[in-house]
């Protein structure tokens, strides 16, 4: 068993795993199947948005030269535009056009006065209304152009694709993007005591570590395999593993530690995964393997439900976001304040489950009262993992702490 201070850094061992992997080859995917992933290619514009010039606000279009005198300006209203219709004459000084938000101005027109600011009038041959304050050129009017230009470059590749960014691309009439395609991501369980939720326990316990990591595999925009049970020997772990062909990523659970029937390690070397790194100085996740085969990155995942899942969020998440295209892959982290007391021996970064809320302008964490690893309670209604540097001892009530938030709840 390495000495703690032989451990590798959180840190550094996520920078490895990181460097085991890149962006995968591209696909085109309808909208729909896009949205958190990354642009595969640039896109151009291939239409021009808005295609005019159109009014911010409801109210009326002028030609703000005509507002230069003393307040209020009376101008004599021409003809009414609606969103959706076209204006039908120029605008001549001394009259404006009653507009609507979204319609296009009309030829001579270069800025809007907002509705509030002006007051209803009769003028001496039909409808008219008072201005009461000088605007300038552009007011409240919304350029052609802005959104997008016909031939220009609308999105970036690596871009990542929220609502928004589709949204502009439907503007243009674009049904399917190019994106890294999902990665494929394998995952076997390993263990004498184990059984399928389906099957009768019988004095085994329910296998919980791959569907709740195919659950945090699909969240994180990869495509999950249930590859099962095997049982503890290596030979059964080894053949399980070579029949494991086509995947981005392979994880298992348990079988990593030093027990005497740990056999992950060595099934992994037998099927030549170069290992990269075991043992990492964090607490829940110490026993953690990685490593690579061809293109293939492999990870031993500790048996522990909650080991399994903060290791994870850790490691697994931010390479599956790398294949996916993003550049952003480092955990988020937020600042907030403790809300009890945490004590530990230094050697270890733990990773504590809390549950945080919002009070007096700050995020407050309060520890679950359950920290096991071996106790998925401990990680049940956890919103954040709170950092406790490895080698801090203790964390007072009140004290400054980097939280991480979780992806695996609601
Ligand atoms: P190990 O790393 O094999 O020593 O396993 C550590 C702990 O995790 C043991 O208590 C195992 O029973 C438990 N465990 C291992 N695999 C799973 C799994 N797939 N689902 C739930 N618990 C597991
Ligand atoms: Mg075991």
């Amino acid at each position: 068993m390495s000495a703690e201070s032989e451990l590798l850094p959180v840190e550094d061992a996520r920078a490895r795993a990181l460097a085991l992997a890149s962006p995968l080859p591209t696909e085109w995917a309808r909208l729909e199947e896009a949205l958190g992933r990354t642009l595969g290619a640039e896109v151009l514009a291939q239409r021009t948005l808005p295609p005019w010039d159109n009014s911010a606000m409801d109210g009326y279009a002028v030609r703000s030269a005509d507002l230069s005198g003393p307040l209020p300006i009376r101008l004599s209203i021409g003809e009414t535009i609606h969103a959706g219709s076209t204006p039908r004459v120029e605008l001549r000084p001394g009259t404006c056009a009653r507009i609507m938000t979204g319609a296009p101005l009309p030829t001579g027109a270069d800025a809007i006065v907002m509705q509030e600011r002006t007051r209803p009038a009769q003028g001496a041959d039909g409808p008219a209304v008072e201005i009461l304050e000088a605007v300038p050129p552009g007011n409240f009017v919304r350029p052609r152009g802005e959104d997008a230009r016909a031939g220009e470059p609308l999105l970036a590749r690596g871009t990542p694709l929220g609502i928004p960014e589709l949204g502009l691309i439907t503007a243009q009439g674009m049904f399917t993007v190019p994106v890294p395609r999902r990665p494929r991501v394998a995952i076997l369980s390993t263990g004498d005591e184990l059984c399928r939720a389906d099957e009768a326990p019988d004095g085994r316990i329910v296998d919980t570590n791959a569907p709740s990591l195919a659950l945090a595999v699909a969240r994180a925009g990869g495509l999950p395999t249930l590859l099962g049970i095997a049982r503890d020997t290596q030979e059964e772990v080894s053949t399980r593993l070579a029949d494991a062909q086509g995947f981005d990523v392979v994880l298992t659970s348990a079988g990593v530690s030093v027990g005497e029937r740990d056999f992950v390690k060595a099934a992994l070397q037998e099927q030549g995964v170069e290992l990269n790194f075991w043992r990492v100085a964090i607490k829940p996740g110490k026993p953690l393997v990685v490593g690579r085969r061809g293109a293939t990155v492999y990870f031993g995942l500790p048996g522990n439900p909650a080991s399994s899942l903060v290791t994870f969020e850790l490691f697994v998440r931010p390479v599956l976001r790398r294949l996916l295209g993003h550049t952003d892959v480092e955990p988020p982290r937020v600042p907030g304040r403790l809300d009890g007391e945490l004590r530990k021996a230094p050697g270890l970064a733990h990773y504590i489950r809390v549950v945080a809320s919002w009070r007096d302008g700050e995020l407050w964490a309060r520890p679950l009262a359950t920290q096991t690893s071996g106790a998925l309670r401990s990680t049940a209604s956890a919103t954040h993992l709170l950092h406790f540097p490895r080698e801090a001892s203790s964390l007072a009530h009140g004290g400054h702490v980097v939280l991480l938030p979780v992806s695996w709840g609601t």
